[in-house]
């Protein structure tokens, strides 16, 4: 098969897990062996192995990402009543969770360069019921921790970060997970952290929290049949863990080469800004995970996002896009009341954003070719616009 033309998927699981299948292998054995599936003793370990790699004290796993956001709210006392502030450019897990808790979820808008919150806007939208700031490291970039522990200083407000996207991502001296008073991560298969199946966690530096949060997982009983909290069936598997804990001595390299990806493709991708494509901003500099790699698709690009996107896919080459309708704008929840045109930056960069292939095992000769059929894509297009009857300029299209 000629490699330059065999397809590019956008995540590729096989790459990451094949080399490692003997030891995920043994690390399902061993909890049959035990036979102990739910809050087994490979559920613990994982727990404390993956908090203490986020530098901070607790973890408590659960079923998913968003049980983490909902439950883990719940555990840090927020609920009805309480507003929390959160951006509108995130996965609509991290309102489920919100709205879960019992609380009033506020978007504010993002940054357009980083499709961060913007803390800015955070800050004008506080009010006596804010109780919470859930700054999502969207991507894998953290939001600032020095301007998040202002803001909650000044303020007294708790940060509850959702690190779904960020799994030991760092900033200003911060792992993820570790700024505030509760962190959720998901282990969502094609996480930067990624089970085989689902799974979350609640790290948190509190020990009340961490005890809340494992009885809410758990029925809501401090001890069998004794119940405390209106709790629920929300476990990490024991099996899951397992493979979690065989996948962690990995992460950190798997993350240095997605950094190293990124930066191939910011090389390739900078001569591209002239034609209107520029990748989301990184403020994070290697303490940025990617858990993936966003370019904005310009007004001024000759070619729009969607049409870039399906031509891509004509030459094999899959993209994303993370995410395609803000949350204040899904159907499903326009009894917040929110119209189009409240966050203007969340919104346009909805249209624009383009998530491209990234996974560790991703090669550099694939990564060229992704870059090089945009850039022959957009040449092709500035081709057809220059000459009246529609023919391109050869010397364009083989560059
Ligand atoms: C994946 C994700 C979640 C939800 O995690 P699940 O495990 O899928 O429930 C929440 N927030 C963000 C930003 C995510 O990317």
């Amino acid at each position: 098969m000629d490699y330059s033309t065999a397809s590019i998927p956008f995540v590729d699981l096989t790459a990451q897990h094949q080399p490692i299948q003997a030891k995920l292998e043994q690390a399902v054995q061993s909890v049959i062996q035990a036979g102990d599936y739910v809050l087994g003793q490979a559920l613990r370990e994982f727990e404390t192995a993956f908090s203490q790699a986020c530098g901070t004290h607790y973890g408590v796993g659960v079923a998913s990402g968003t049980d983490a956001i909902a439950l883990g709210l719940q555990a840090c006392g927020i609920g009805t009543g309480d507003e929390v502030i959160l951006p509108a450019n995130t996965f609509v897990a991290t309102l489920i969770g919100v709205i879960r808790s019992g609380a009033t979820p506020i978007f504010v808008d993002c940054d357009p360069h980083t499709a961060l919150i913007d803390l800015m806007a955070a800050e004008k939208a506080i009010t006596p019921r804010t109780r919470a700031i859930i700054p999502v490291h969207l991507y894998g970039q953290m939001v600032s921790p020095r301007k998040l522990l202002d803001l909650s200083s000044t303020y007294d407000l708790l940060i509850f970060e959702d690190a779904a996207q960020a799994h030991l991502a760092e900033r200003e001296g911060y792992r993820a997970g570790s700024i505030g008073m509760a962190a959720a991560f998901s282990f969502y298969p094609s996480k930067n952290l990624g089970a085989m199946g689902d799974g979350g966690m609640l790290v948190t530096r509190s020990e009340i929290v961490a005890q809340t949060m494992r009885s809410l997982r758990n029925y809501g009983a401090t001890r069998k049949y004794f119940h405390t909290d209106f709790g629920t069936n929300s476990r990490l598997d024991t099996i899951q863990a397992a493979v979690l804990q065989a996948k962690l001595p990995y992460l950190y390299d798997w993350n240095c080469e997605r950094n190293c990806i990124a930066q191939q493709y910011d090389q390739l991708l900078a001569p591209l800004s002239a034609y209107g494509i520029v990748p989301i901003a990184n403020h994070c500099g290697i303490g940025h995970v990617y858990h993936l790699y966003v370019i904005r698709v310009l007004e001024t690009c000759p070619i729009e996002r969607t049409l870039l996107q399906s031509a891509l896919a004509e030459l094999d080459i899959q993209t994303g896009i993370h995410y395609p309708i803000p949350c204040h704008l899904q159907p499903a929840f326009h009894n917040l009341d929110y119209q189009a045109g409240d966050f203007p930056h969340a919104e346009a960069l909805s249209q624009e954003i383009l998530s491209l292939p990234m996974y560790p095992g991703l090669q550099s000769d694939q990564i060229e070719r992704v870059v090089s059929s945009i850039r022959s894509l957009l040449e092709a297009e500035l081709g057809m616009t220059r000459l009246p009857d529609g023919s391109i300029i050869p010397s364009l299209i083989s560059t």
